[in-house]
């Protein structure tokens, strides 16, 4: 096996720490998303689905669910469920725009970090900022 010598790079021990985070978010949001759909009547069967649905497949069960309640824990499903992908396949950690490692701290913060600090900042910088102007 290659080693790659990466300085930070994650262990096994740390990857199955964050992969442990981020299935115990999931059940967080399991819990608040099936709480709020229970109480709208078009989504009550979701509401009982959504604590048997395998951890990979919860953001899907969402995606089709219009209720604005539940956007935030929707997107962060979304989050949480690309973030395990990245652990399958090995990339989660490394910054996803320069691909150098995210940082013990931050990915501790959160688990869910897709980019390095100083991509993400300049990710925000890009994303708020006035868009350019077209000729
Ligand atoms: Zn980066």
């Amino acid at each position: 096996m290659a080693s790659m010598d990466m300085q930070q790079k994650l262990s096994r021990n740390d990857l199955s720490h964050f992969e442990r985070k981020l299935r115990e978010r999931l059940n967080v949001l399991r819990s608040a998303v099936s709480e709020k759909l229970s109480h709208a009547e078009s989504y009550a069967q979701i509401a009982g689905q959504v604590h048997d649905v395998e951890d990979e497949s919860l953001a899907d069960l969402l995606a089709d669910v219009s209720l604005a309640d539940i956007s935030s824990e929707q997107e962060e499903a979304r989050d949480v469920d690309a973030a395990l992908k990245r652990l399958l396949t090995s990339s989660f950690g490394s910054c996803t725009d320069c691909g150098e490692p995210i940082g013990r701290d931050r990915l501790d913060a959160y688990p869910t970090a897709k980019r390095c600090l100083s991509c993400q900042r300049s990710h925000e910088r890009k994303r708020f900022a006035p868009p350019p102007a077209k000729l």
